[in-house]
């Protein structure tokens, strides 16, 4: 590894009562970006001139539409997952506002990374730079948000794994891009991230602050190591993002991160032969619902987009990996099925 790179994450601030602190710098020139409904939950904590916005999409053109309404300030607090922190990435970058990040749940690393992850035309694009004076992880908060938007960010800790399969895949394959090089460091640091998730499933599970803390510290690296390799996504991303992204495209629905990220893990997993026990035993205990029924979506949709899948990957030009050489079959489908299933049977 050059050891000019340096692997430090965003300055981040951990602990209690942390949305006080908001208060002792927020003014008429501060903007909250946060969803309608977290609103509801978090308003008593602020005083009634705080100007709010509220996210409504993450597609390009409509951001770009609202630019004017962020003229008038000088700093942006993004509260709340995933898309009121990019959005606030996004117009922090856009409008050269001061930008504070204060996640309400653990739901993706989208906080630890200078790009935000918006929409053209439905398809993702990690765009922009924005680095924020701050992270704020408020355990009280985390631990109130429901259980279902904490263990989504498992997927962004899972995603190491096949991110590392996809890059030895590429790299015994020969297709591996010259200035991603196959780094045995930085797939280790990772795969270290994914062995912590796995060995602290109780407190995991619990969400107590050992569990924020593991799932937290995989984040930052993810982010952090990310920018720091010189955006290298080899070791932190692969197939089961992919499958994301283009289940995202064919079916226009909205999506809690790591659900569809999951079931793109399991399926990489399979498609790589590395399905193996340790898994599967995390999933049973973890009991997070990946299941179709529970992204309000039908396995016949989840097939659709597999037949896809490949030429998804090919047209967008997503790095090399097992995506690029999957062809569809019913058998694959039925895998999937199955090892779905068998996690949720007594
Ligand atoms: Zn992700």
């Amino acid at each position: 590894m050059n050891n000019l790179n340096k692997f430090t994450p965003f300055q981040t601030i951990v602990g209690y009562n942390l949305l006080e602190e908001l208060k002792n710098f927020s003014n008429s020139k501060t903007c909250i970006i946060t969803m309608k409904d977290l609103w509801k939950i978090f308003k008593p904590n602020f005083n009634n001139e705080t100007n709010v916005y509220f996210v409504i999409s993450l597609e390009e053109e409509f951001l770009e539409n609202e630019i004017s309404k962020f003229i008038k300030y000088d700093t942006i607090i993004g509260l709340g997952g995933g898309q009121a922190l990019d959005v606030a990435k996004y117009f922090s970058w856009r409008c050269n506002l001061k930008l504070f990040q204060f996640p309400t749940s653990l739901s993706v690393d989208a906080v630890f990374g200078h790009r935000s992850g918006i929409r053209k035309n439905n398809i993702v694009n990690y765009i922009g730079w924005a680095i924020p004076e701050c992270i704020f992880i408020d355990y009280d908060i985390i631990q109130s948000a429901p259980k279902i938007y904490n263990y989504s960010g498992i997927g962004d800790v899972l995603c190491f794994y096949t991110g590392v399969l996809d890059w030895k895949y590429a790299t015994k394959k020969n297709k591996c891009e010259k200035k991603w090089k196959y780094n045995d460091e930085l797939a280790a640091k990772s795969l270290k991230h994914v062995n912590e998730l796995l060995d602290n499933i109780e407190d995991v599970k619990k969400l107590n602050k050992k569990g924020i803390n593991t799932i937290v510290k995989a984040h930052q690296w993810g982010g952090n190591s990310f920018f720091s390799s010189g955006w290298n996504p080899r070791h932190i991303e692969g197939i089961e993002h992919f499958f994301f992204y283009n289940l995202e495209l064919q079916t226009k629905k909205k999506f809690i991160h790591g659900q569809p990220v999951c079931l793109g893990f399991i399926l990489g997993c399979l498609l790589h032969n590395d399905y193996n026990n340790k898994f599967k035993k995390f999933f049973k205990e973890i009991n997070f619902d990946i299941r179709p029924e529970s992204m309000n979506l039908t396995w016949d949709e989840i097939q659709n987009s597999l037949k896809s899948l490949n030429k998804f990957i090919i047209d967008n030009n997503l790095w090399y990996g097992i995506g690029n050489d999957f062809i569809y079959s019913d058998d694959i489908f039925n895998k999937l099925v199955k090892n779905i299933n068998e996690i949720y049977e007594e």
